[in-house]
């Protein structure tokens, strides 16, 4: 991966109740209230009038000194990468997984997943399919307590 910079405007939070605690700012952009990060490439961004003078009033309002600054791209921290597609078997109640892997109805599904009823649990999954460990959980959590009634 290329190296690569990022800016913030980073500062201590507002609230009396949590003295030191450093965040990242928020600002009102056209796309509304967001966090102020920028790659090298968007930095004029950041930089533009009306973003500094709103960090720049709420530096002056509430006393806390806000930095614009450079993150440089270190590989040392949590490495996401992609797993291969296992087909995985849910666990279906009302209508949606129990893990809550994806918002809508099966027939919405990406490829690769497929559902049973809470009852069919003890059936073996097809072959090459895994049970979603979440899916299980909540359902032996359900079983264990009962399901409540709608
Ligand atoms: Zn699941």
């Amino acid at each position: 991966m290329k190296a690569m910079e990022l800016f913030a405007f980073i500062g201590e939070g507002e609230r009396p109740d949590q003295p030191q605690r450093v965040g990242l700012k928020q600002g009102l952009t056209a796309a509304g209230m967001i966090p102020l990060v920028v790659m090298d490439f968007d930095r004029h961004k950041l930089e533009r009038e009306g973003l500094v003078a709103q960090m720049q009033t709420q530096a002056n309002t509430f006393g806390k000194t806000i930095r614009l600054a450079r993150f440089l791209y270190i590989e040392d921290v949590l490495v996401l990468e992609p797993k291969p597609n296992i087909p995985t078997v849910h666990v279906l109640v009302g209508g949606v997984p129990l893990c809550g892997f994806w918002p809508g109805v099966p027939a919405d599904w990406p490829p690769g997943h497929i559902w049973i009823g809470l009852s069919e649990r003890a059936t073996p999954p097809p072959e090459g399919h895994v049970m979603c460990e979440k899916c299980d959980v909540a359902a032996n959590l359900i079983e264990s307590i009962g399901m409540p009634r709608q």
